[in-house]
C-alpha cells in the first residue's frame, strides 16, 4: 500500500517540477517515509506536507526535500552536511543520492531526535552512510570540512559565517533566512572563488535555527 502512495506521490513531485533528476526521483522511490513518522501519522506519509515529529520540531514536506535536493544539485560522491537532522529522513534521500562514495553528516540539536533518527537510520541500512551528531549545528561539524554541500533545514537570521566557511569553494548552500519576523525565504549560495552568490529561491515556512550562545 505505502508503496503503491510512494510512487504517485513522487509522479506529482515530477509532474509539478519538483523532482527534475532521474537520481532524485530514485531516492524518493527508496526512501519509506511512513518509517520517519510518528505511528499515528502513517495513514498520512504520502500526503505533500510536514508532520509533527515530537519535541515541537516537524518533517518537511516531501515536496521541499525534493526542492532543497535539486537547488544544491546534490550528486553522487558528495560530502554533504546537514544542520537539522528531526526525523532523518531528508538525510536518508541524500545518502540515496550520494551513494556509497558520498557522505552525509547530519546534526541535530535535540537529543532525543538525534538518538531516534540514528536508530532508525541504522535499522533501515543507512549507518554506513549517514553519521548523526548532536549539538548546535550553525556552528557546522569542522571535524568532517569542507563540503561539497550545505543543506539547513530550520531557518536562520541571517547566513550562518561558520556554514560558509565550511562550504568547499565550488560548493552549494541551501539555507531559508528569517528576512522579517515572520517571513522566510529559501537562498541557495554558491561559494565561488572571488566570494558568494546569493540567489533568493522561494517563501517558505521552516521552524527556527536555534543558535546556541
Ligand atoms: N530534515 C528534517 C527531517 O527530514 O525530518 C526536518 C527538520 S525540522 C524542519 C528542523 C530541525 O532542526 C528540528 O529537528 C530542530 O530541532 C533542528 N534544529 C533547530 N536548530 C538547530 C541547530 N542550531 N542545530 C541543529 N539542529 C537544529
Amino acid at each position: 500500500m505505502f508503496e503503491e502512495q510512494r510512487r504517485r506521490l513522487v509522479e506529482k513531485l515530477i509532474e509539478e517540477g519538483y523532482i527534475r533528476r532521474p537520481e532524485v526521483a530514485e531516492a524518493m522511490l527508496k526512501v519509506p517515509r511512513e518509517e520517519f513518522v510518528p505511528e499515528e501519522y502513517k495513514d498520512l506519509a504520502y500526503v505533500d506536507r510536514p508532520l509533527p515529529i515530537g519535541m515541537g520540531q516537524t518533517i518537511s514536506a516531501p515536496h521541499m526535500v525534493a526542492y532543497m535536493i535539486e537547488a544544491a544539485e546534490l550528486k553522487r560522491g558528495d560530502k554533504v552536511l546537514e544542520v537539522g537532522t528531526g526525523s532523518g529522513y531528508h538525510a536518508a534521500v541524500m545518502a540515496e543520492v550520494v551513494g556509497p562514495e558520498g557522505h552525509v553528516y547530519t546534526i541535530e540539536r535535540i537529543p532525543q531526535l538525534a538518538e531516534k533518527a540514528k536508530e532508525r537510520l541504522e535499522r533501515l541500512g543507512y549507518g554506513d552512510r549517514v553519521t548523526v551528531l548532536v549539538g548546535d549545528g550553525s556552528k557546522g561539524y569542522p571535524p568532517a570540512a569542507p563540503y561539497d554541500k550545505i543543506i539547513v533545514t530550520a531557518a536562520a537570521k541571517r547566513i550562518p559565517e561558520e556554514l560558509v566557511k565550511q562550504l568547499k569553494v565550488g560548493g552549494i548552500m541551501v539555507i531559508p533566512v528569517e528576512e522579517e519576523p515572520g517571513y522566510q525565504v529559501l537562498y541557495r549560495i554558491e561559494k565561488g572563488p572571488e566570494g558568494l552568490r546569493v540567489q533568493r529561491l522561494l517563501p517558505v515556512a521552516f521552524v527556527p535555527l536555534v543558535e546556541e550562545g
